[in-house]
């Protein structure tokens, strides 16, 4: 938590750019950039599947709630942020069960093969779909990975859509989970993590990877950890304990 404050302390040099309301870009240039680069956070999480049990559904809950994506009539064709995967292997019988949400790839192909820009990853590897130049082409859809992506075919759920602390109004654009941005720009954590950790099971971590003192920095270099197809390359900032 004391890294981030102090990132963002030291932002002075930081050219800031407001997206949208809780959307911020932001930018660095010449020596600060230099300078800042070893203080440069990477946000990412660690999920232990091993805490992750298969009838919990906190994170998802959680997140559908904060963000007007989730109701009880919701159908597979609606959008979806984060979703629980139950796996299970035929032969040994071995299984487990967690959370799937967009993975915040360094080498994002949703990014690469965006024609407008809209899909974008911040300096701290946050990655992002700004909705206003989204024409909802839905390449980014195909591009993805981890079908960690949706689209909007309804407009805001609830009268209460154009008070929720990220807005979303993106009828007719893409969307997936923004890792809580507007949270963490105020120094919190993600609803998932929050909701996980109020429902006693502990199984997301959230930190700066790029921070060696930082708790998911150390365990992921202390335990045996694994990213979803990491054989792509994407580079996923969203790591896994107990899935392989
Ligand atoms: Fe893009 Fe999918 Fe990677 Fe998220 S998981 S950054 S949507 S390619
Ligand atoms: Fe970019 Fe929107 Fe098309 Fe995705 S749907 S590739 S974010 S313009």
């Amino acid at each position: 938590m004391s890294s981030r404050r102090d990132f963002l302390k030291s932002a002075a040099s930081l050219a800031v750019t407001t997206l949208a309301s809780g959307v911020t870009l932001y930018s660095m240039s010449g020596e600060a950039s230099a300078a800042n680069a070893a203080k440069t956070p990477r946000w990412g999480l660690l999920i232990d599947a091993t805490k992750c049990t298969p009838d919990c559904s906190a994170c998802v809950d959680a997140c559908g709630k904060a963000y007007g994506w989730h109701n009880e009539s919701y159908s597979p064709t609606d959008e979806q942020w984060i979703r629980k995967v139950n796996v299970k292997d035929p032969e040994s019988g071995a299984s487990f069960s967690a959370p799937v949400m967009c993975q915040h790839c360094a080498n994002p192909p949703c990014v690469d093969v965006c024609p407008t820009g809209a899909s974008f990853k911040r300096f701290d590897g946050i990655v992002l779909v700004n909705r206003h130049i989204c024409i909802g082409c839905r390449y980014c859809m195909m591009a993805c990975p981890y079908k960690a992506r949706s689209f909007v075919h309804h407009g805001g759920r609830g009268s209460d859509e154009d008070k929720r602390e990220y807005p979303r109004g993106g009828h007719g654009t893409v969307e997936a989970c923004n890792l809580c941005v507007q949270r963490i720009d105020a120094g919190g954590v993600p609803h998932c993590v929050e909701a996980c950790q109020q429902k006693g099971q502990g199984a997301i971590l959230f930190g700066n990877l790029n921070d060696p003192e930082s708790e998911i920095a150390k365990r992921v270099a202390t335990y045996r950890t694994s990213r979803i197809r990491d054989d792509l390359g994407c580079e996923p900032g969203v790591h896994y304990q107990g899935i392989s």
